[in-house]
């Protein structure tokens, strides 16, 4: 069973932060690496990072990980910076990404390599995550926006 635990959410209820990571964990893995899954996504202003939106670290194994979001911007956003992270999540899990250099280490996101770009904003990992986060956020809203 997957293990969620939320941190000083103010803005996004903890209700719509566990619907969110439920739904977008069921896009992102399979139903064996969810359940071996265990987050901890804060949204504490003390973990802040100057400039960061929200980051996301490796734990004492494969499938722990810790999610920082910045708890305060506007709901949309948060929303979207979780979907950016939960797709890391996905690309440490499936070897994609290494969680200590956070580099790429695998074939797969090779298509997205882009010669001579920005280090951070045009590396194939960032651009998985934002192309993916829309997506993600899209999918969400229309299946779960009128039941919360
Ligand atoms: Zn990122």
């Amino acid at each position: 069973m997957m293990e969620i635990e939320i941190i000083k959410s103010t803005k996004l209820s903890k209700k719509e932060v566990r619907s969110m990571t439920k739904f977008m964990f069921k896009i992102l893995l399979t139903k064996k690496e969810r359940k071996k899954l265990k987050l901890t996504i804060s949204f504490d202003p003390i973990d802040s990072e100057p400039r960061q939106e929200g980051y996301c670290i490796q734990g004492a194994d494969d499938y722990k990980y810790l999610i920082w979001c910045r708890g305060s911007r506007q709901r949309e956003s948060q929303r979207q910076t979780l979907a950016h992270e939960f797709v890391h999540v996905r690309q440490m899990i499936q070897k994609d990404m290494s969680p200590f250099t956070g580099k790429l280490i695998s074939k797969r996101l090779d298509g997205l390599s882009i010669k001579n770009g920005d280090q951070y904003w045009d590396s194939p990992t960032e651009i998985e995550a934002d192309g993916r986060a829309r997506g993600l956020v899209s999918r969400w809203h229309t299946k779960h926006n009128k039941t919360l």
